[in-house]
């Protein structure tokens, strides 16, 4: 990765304003929403997100200008415990910079019209919500289909009482008088100093003197409410679905994170899922299969599937019937339904079904058998003194 500053596409001597600048046009271009699948932007909005948590922080950036990385590794900022990785803290920096305020940060990158301005400057005590991560399994037939479903979750959500502010009167918030606002405080160490949240408003930079008595000065109150989460059809084991700000909501007007819901899909009794295709496996006796037949084959889409053997069909073959697998889930086309039959040795003979396969075997040829044939001309070959 090369130099922040070449990230961002300004000089050393560049402005705060002008990293800012210089940030939002980067990122807006590289945003994951306007890039979807796309793993270079991905890398690149992380790269550029990363460039600007530092050089934004004028004790972070001098640091880095003396002694380079090695000067703000550990400083705090990307990489944190918050869980998604990345991504998820580039993505935070960008949301904590541009996504709250007055502009609507997805009408900026989808060209909805939403129009400058970046906030008003210094320290708030704004925090992002958390983002969360629930678990759902769905039945094979939901999966192919697609269904919706209600979850409930508890959530920390804005508190209604003082509209998420956590001051019972609006002259209740005033500056931090440990950090003068900055939320953060400074100390030196030997050869680096380090910087750690302010003890006493606890990275805020603001103290409440007047404390809502709903939330209890936090902004936001534990909730349990009802989510719909649209399932698409053809969503498999393992997939995750976002739900872009059902996680906690921010406290002190942050912006609230994100709720990932992971996808498991339960087993089938019969059916197989293999990527989009569906496989199911169907015995038939021998006389099935040496006479041929049509068997129904049960679909997941509430019909039946007509397949025809033809005479002579070995055990183990896949028959495919088009169209009759899982929608892909990112849109176009569909998975096949591929129906594999095993033949299946009869028992509990009667002495007449005995009799009437002997009499078979007697009348058996070698064309009736072209495997068995050729494998037993091997043997032979190789095995000379064996008498098959
Ligand atoms: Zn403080
Ligand atoms: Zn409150």
């Amino acid at each position: 990765m090369s130099d922040y500053y070449s990230l961002l596409g300004v000089t050393k001597a560049a402005s705060a304003d002008e990293i800012k600048k210089a940030y939002r046009k980067q990122a807006l271009k590289f945003h994951p929403d306007k890039n979807p699948g796309n793993a270079e932007a991905e890398l690149k909005f992380k790269e550029i997100s990363e460039a600007y948590e530092v050089l934004s922080d004028s004790k972070r950036r001098q640091m880095y200008d003396q002694y380079g990385k090695e000067g703000v590794a550990g400083m705090g900022g990307m990489g944190g415990a918050q869980g998604f990785g990345s991504m998820e803290e580039a993505l935070r920096t960008f949301m904590g910079e541009f996504g709250q305020g007055g502009e609507n940060i997805f009408d900026t990158l989808f060209g909805g019209g939403g129009r400058g301005g970046f906030g008003g400057g210094g320290q708030s005590m704004k925090r992002p919500g958390a983002s969360k991560r629930v678990n759902i399994t769905i039945s094979f037939e939901e999966a192919a289909k697609g269904v919706e479903k209600e979850l409930s979750i508890q959530n920390y959500c804005s508190c209604k009482e003082c509209q998420g502010l956590g001051s019972a009167s609006k002259d209740g918030i005033q500056r931090c008088s440990t950090c003068g606002g900055q939320g953060q405080v400074y100390q030196q160490r030997g050869f680096f100093s380090m910087t750690s949240p302010c003890p006493t408003c606890h990275g805020a930079g603001q103290m409440i003197t007047n404390p809502c008595k709903v939330c209890r000065g936090e902004g936001v109150v534990k909730e349990k409410h009802q989510v719909k989460v649209p399932i698409p059809a053809g969503v498999d084991s393992g997939m995750r679905l976002k739900l872009t700000g059902h996680g906690d909501a921010g406290s002190h007007g942050g912006p609230p994170g994100d709720l990932y819901v992971f996808i498991n899909v339960e087993d089938h009794t019969f059916f197989v899922r293999e990527g989009n295709d569906i496989m199911i496996e169907i015995p038939i006796s021998i006389s099935e299969a040496s006479l041929g037949c049509k068997k129904d084959v049960p679909s997941l889409f509430n019909h039946t599937c007509r397949v025809s053997i033809p005479e002579g069909t070995q055990s183990n073959k896949i028959f495919r019937v088009k169209g009759e697998g899982f929608p892909n889930v990112h849109g176009q086309g569909k998975g096949d339904l591929l129906v594999k039959v095993m033949v299946e040795t009869p028992t509990h003979l009667s002495s007449r079904q005995k009799e009437l396969l002997e009499e078979f075997k007697s009348l058996e040829t070698t064309a009736n058998h072209p495997k068995r044939s050729t494998f037993l001309d091997k043997m032979r070959g190789l095995f000379s003194v064996f008498n098959f």
